[in-house]
């Protein structure tokens, strides 16, 4: 067993969007870490020991009024917190660099990276992270009405005590409580990886062909833009395909365009999911899937309907 850390992060928001650049692209600030809660535990997250500070923040300094109801933390709690620096490296060392992370959700380590590169500090860490939320939904999925956040699943494990929520030790705790019920090789094992999250979302609705995943990219529209991403080619001769000019939103994060191979004339669609796991850097996964009267009928009508839209939008900004 390795060096695990179940960690929470509450954080402050801004009452305007903050927006930065990382490696000359802009992102915009999802959050400022005002407090960290951490516990190293053992390999039945049975907690070894534990960590917490709180954080005074340098941009969004007045305590959001949503946050502060949420968290019961005040303008003078944070305003006594350590540096950001200071905590985030006292953090860091704390956790040592082989750490593996373990969060509630997938919010907290793209929050963590994003601070990071604010203060110039490492965001490669941390290399390896789990989103235990995922790994309980597996085991214990829940009923029709039943929610997945922190507070929803303790209770209906009958693990609520005298700890509040929304302080992120108290959060950790319960976490720890949570993960203990959990059949953990399993848990491990059938843990998805990146690739076959999005092989699965699109190949979901239907069979596809020469799926590619391409990492690591900082700008969100390299997947329509960079030439070595955004041609796919035909699944049945391997001719280029040509994409429509336009390309319409297929699910969340998800595009798609209906193509014509350049050499078998064939109809083919070319699929495009993107994550952005880290909070930082995207991943695209690119499929194609053969076009049949009903999908070719659907794509032209929804098509359609898009370019009503974008005519519609231009005369009223005339206008
Ligand atoms: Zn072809």
């Amino acid at each position: 067993m390795g060096n695990f850390v179940v960690f929470d992060l509450e954080m402050n928001q801004g009452y305007k969007p903050y927006v930065f650049r990382y490696q000359g692209v802009e992102q915009t600030l999802r959050g400022e870490i005002i407090q960290i809660g951490a516990a190293r535990v053992d390999g039945e997250f049975r907690v070894l020991e534990s960590f917490s500070l709180t954080l005074k923040p340098r941009i969004f300094r007045k305590l959001h009024h949503h946050v502060a109801k949420v968290t019961g933390l005040t303008q003078q709690d944070i305003n006594r917190g350590l540096s950001m620096e200071e905590g985030l490296e006292r953090f860091l060392r704390w956790c040592g660099e082989d750490a593996v992370l373990l969060e509630w959700g997938m919010d907290d380590v793209p929050v963590l990276k994003q601070n990071l590169v604010l203060l110039g500090m490492d965001e490669n860490f941390p290399a390896k992270w789990y989103d235990l939320q995922q790994m309980v939904a597996e085991q214990f999925p829940p009923q029709a009405d039943e929610k997945m956040n922190l507070e929803a699943v303790v209770q209906r494990m009958g693990l609520v005590g005298e700890r509040p929520f929304h302080d992120a030790l108290c959060d950790v705790l319960y976490t720890c409580e949570v993960a203990q019920k959990l059949d953990i090789p399993r848990a491990f094992r059938n843990y998805p990886s990146e690739e076959s999250q999005l092989y699965e979302s699109l190949s979901r609705k239907g069979e596809i062909h020469d799926f590619s995943l391409f990492h690591g990219h900082v700008d969100a529209m390299d997947w329509r833009n960079d030439p070595a991403i955004c041609r796919g080619s035909c699944p049945l001769c391997g001719g280029e395909l040509e994409p429509d000019e336009l390309w319409l939103k297929l699910a969340s994060n998800s595009y798609y365009s209906l193509c014509r191979c350049r050499e078998c004339r064939r109809e083919v669609f070319l699929l495009f999911k993107l994550s952005r796991r880290d909070g930082l850097h995207w991943s695209f996964a690119r499929a194609t899937r053969l076009a049949d009267e009903d999908s070719s009928a659907k794509w032209n009508k929804e098509k359609k309907a898009a370019l009503q839209r974008k005519n519609r939008k231009e005369e009223a900004e005339k206008a």
